[in-house]
């Protein structure tokens, strides 16, 4: 998801990550905060006093959605989960969760960590400010922790709101997950609830944009469109790795395939093997033994009116291991091969021998198919 994210340190065993995205934000903020909410809160200082406390009231920020973040990883860490690295981007933060949580209980006191830190900050900062106050520090000091305190309070009440992948979402995902021990529907309300709010986000935004609200209303939009792309892909996650759970290349690949021979023209080939069978990958296999494969992309570099002089054996790809899968391979293993390699077809073999053929159109199928028929194979939930 975070493709250009850049590490920046390392805390705690934990890479912390930031977004370019993060960086507009950031800046966005400091301009917001120096030229607007800090001269409308405390008049009558200089751009320069506006613009450094702007700068640090913008750094907390970012400690604080930092701290946040680490909330929720070192809770899950406790249970067992592995946390890859956390993320800091437009809004917020994302701490990545390599698994996820086990139980309902787990997921919940996970989701809990966050916005409980938040509200910690938004209270430390508020009795700061108290503190600062009666000894008389000078007044931009006690106006940026005020800031802070709001800031975190906001934090923790947004995220707090039930809609899915925010905490509250989850909570409501724990909570679903819990009553019924289904975790995939727990998560397809919980995506709901997310989709709803996200729209209704966009629409406060339009309105402000209306208004003349310009600021307000992007901010709006642009969290909104967070929240929707997230709830979305959130579902279809799950279900993949619901869907997907304990099975293995096996079960899904075509059992002995269509192949072709070496002698074969390129002719042969189309007509009675590709065009006949409607498959577009075929193993090359000579006297029992796998030589590699030939596809619909080979032919197409290939001029048609030279298939009946061509063979198989003159443009056939070779074996090569980026091609070859195992039939005991997990699917989800064979998901992020693809994911990584950008390959989708693949030969099945167990010691050379061809077992079958398996493409992410296979996959596809499977999990369409499976989501029709509403969704035979769930998790079973631990306890
Ligand atoms: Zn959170």
């Amino acid at each position: 998801m975070f493709a250009n994210a850049v590490r920046i340190f390392t805390l705690n065993k934990f890479d912390i990550k930031v977004d370019p995205s993060w960086l507009l934000i950031a800046a966005l903020i400091t301009w917001s905060l120096s030229r607007q909410y800090f001269p409308a809160v405390l008049p009558g200082q200089t751009p320069g006093v506006y613009l450094v406390m702007a700068i640090a009231a913008m750094l907390c920020f970012f400690g604080s959605l930092l701290l946040h973040e680490l909330a929720h990883s070192v809770v899950a860490r406790s249970y067992g989960v592995p946390i890859k690295s956390i993320t800091l981007f437009l809004f917020g933060g994302v701490a990545e969760l390599e698994a996820e949580p086990q139980t309902a209980a787990v997921e919940f006191q996970v989701a809990l960590a966050g916005p409980v830190m938040s509200l910690a900050l938004a209270f430390g900062f508020w009795v700061l400010a108290g503190v600062v106050t009666m000894v008389s520090m000078p007044a931009p000091i006690i106006e940026v922790l005020s800031y802070l305190s709001l800031i975190n309070l906001v934090l923790a009440l947004f995220n707090l709101v039930p809609a899915f992948p925010l905490d509250g979402g989850r909570v409501l995902r724990a909570y679903l997950w819990h009553r019924s021990g289904d975790m995939l529907r727990a998560t397809e309300t919980a995506a709901k609830s997310g989709t709803v709010f996200a729209y209704v986000l966009m629409a406060f935004g339009l309105m402000a944009l209306f208004r003349g609200a310009t600021v307000a209303g992007l901010w709006q939009l642009l969290i909104g469109g967070f929240v929707l792309f997230a709830a979305r892909g959130s579902y279809q996650t799950q279900l993949m790795r619901t869907t997907f759970a304990g099975k293995t290349v096996q079960s899904l690949m075509t059992a002995n395939p269509r192949v072709a021979g070496p002698e074969m023209t390129l002719d042969d080939l189309v007509n009675r093997v590709m065009l006949q069978h409607r498959i577009s990958f075929v193993p090359v296999v000579e006297d029992g033994a796998l030589l590699g494969h030939i596809d619909t992309a080979v032919l197409g570099g290939i001029d048609r009116e030279n298939w009946a002089s061509t063979r198989v054996d003159d443009v056939f790809t070779t074996l090569d291991r980026a091609a070859k899968v195992r039939s005991d391979m997990p699917v989800r293993d064979l998901m992020s091969h693809i994911a990584k390699t950008g390959r989708r077809k693949f030969l099945v073999t167990d010691n050379h021998a061809l077992l079958g053929v398996i493409t992410l159109a296979d996959l596809t199928a499977y999990l369409n198919l499976s989501e029709l028929l509403g969704h035979p194979v769930t998790l079973a939930p631990k306890s």
